[in-house]
């Protein structure tokens, strides 16, 4: 399949136009094409401009509110909870982090709940401006049911993503991990489905239960949790963390609504930060991790979370980013060319 070069302020310039003719607010198609464009900065091609087709469906399907303005209510020293109003997770995200560090650096740990918010990006922006800032993040959200109980044949879980965010010293970028507790994110088996190609054993099984790697039947089918029950155990703890205490709709719940546009459910967040130097570590925490680091590197094979990122994004800006010639049509239809 033919690949289209793009340079970063191309993506953006398309994200932003696109999202603005399906009828985003300027702000928030500023934020949202921002999630997409960093996302193809950083190589995660699962969250980027692919995404594009389903923010403006489920905008034009009336379902997620593009003009929605998020409003904060500052419930308790610690705690921070935004309404997203139905739109998009990532304004509702940007527009209490700055409270939510604050409270962080004022009490040593806070948190922020989000609900009535569509998220469909990757985890990891939400926790990277907080640890940018020094805070240690964890994130918690989740999505329309796709992936199997432990045992079970049908979509109960979302595919629940967790990230956790380390600042380090020096200026060197934090250490971060984002993952689905599903086996793979949905975004990697529609590429699979888009390209031609079989999935890996183990990511999914299909309607009548029996494991697949044919990624239509995934799709028709249900995810599997990654490691069997413990993953499944996670996926449980984010619908609780993301839905249980922020009252928002756990994934079966969005998905008894049958929609249909691809694009992303209402469901919850949460974000939790802590000033690392409130704990007991005080102001050598930071320093006494790198011992961690280090010895984790000291071994042939090893790498640490998010390293494949930065690698992508030191090359981006000068060499651009490739997408499926398919998936520039769809751009190029969607911003009216
Ligand atoms: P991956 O399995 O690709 O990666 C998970 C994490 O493991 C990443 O932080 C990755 O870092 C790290 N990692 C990968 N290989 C290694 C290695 N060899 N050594 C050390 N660390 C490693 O992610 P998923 O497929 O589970 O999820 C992909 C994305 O989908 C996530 O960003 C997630 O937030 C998003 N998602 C969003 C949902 C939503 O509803 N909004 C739902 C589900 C998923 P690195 O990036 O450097 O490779």
């Amino acid at each position: 399949m033919s690949r289209v070069r793009l340079t970063l302020a191309e993506v953006r310039d398309r994200a932003t136009r696109g999202l603005v003719r399906a009828g985003i607010s300027d702000e928030n198609a500023a934020v949202i094409a921002d999630v997409m464009t960093t996302a193809e900065r950083d190589g995660c091609e699962s969250h980027g401009l692919f995404r594009m087709q389903g923010y403006c469906d489920c905008v034009q399907a009336g379902r997620t509110d593009g003009k929605a303005v998020p409003v904060l209510h500052d419930d308790a020293p610690g705690l921070l909870r935004v309404d997203a109003m139905h739109g998009f997770a990532a304004p509702a995200m940007i527009a209490g982090r700055q409270v939510l560090a604050d409270k962080a650096r004022e009490q040593g740990i806070a948190a922020m709940a989000v609900t009535n918010a569509h998220h469909y990006a990757a985890l990891w922006y939400d926790v990277d401006g907080l640890a940018e800032a020094g805070l240690v993040a964890m994130g918690f959200v989740n999505s329309q049911s796709f992936v199997a109980a432990a045992g079970g044949k049908r979509k109960l879980y979302g595919t629940n993503p967790m990230a956790f965010a380390w600042p380090r010293p020096d200026g060197q970028p934090p250490m971060i991990f984002d993952q689905s507790s599903s086996a793979s994110a949905r975004g990697e088996i529609q590429i699979h489905r888009r390209e031609g190609r079989s999935l890996p054993e183990g990511w999914a099984i299909d309607p009548d239960g029996n494991p697949t790697t044919d990624p239509e039947a995934a799709l028709a089918g249900a995810q599997l949790p990654f490691g069997g029950y413990k993953g499944a155990a996670i996926a449980m703890m984010v619908e609780l963390l993301a839905v249980g205490l922020t009252g928002g709709k756990f994934g079966f719940e969005s998905h008894a609504e049958g929609h249909t546009d691809g694009g992303p459910s209402e469901g919850g967040q949460l974000l939790i930060a802590i000033d690392p130097a409130r704990f007991g570590g005080g102001d050598g925490a930071l320093a006494h991790a790198e011992l961690l680091f280090q010895e984790i590197l000291s071994e042939e094979g090893t790498r640490l979370p998010s390293t494949r990122r930065y690698e992508m994004r030191a090359r981006t800006p000068t060499e651009g980013i490739t997408i499926p010639q398919s998936l520039d049509d769809t751009i190029r239809e969607l911003c009216g060319e």
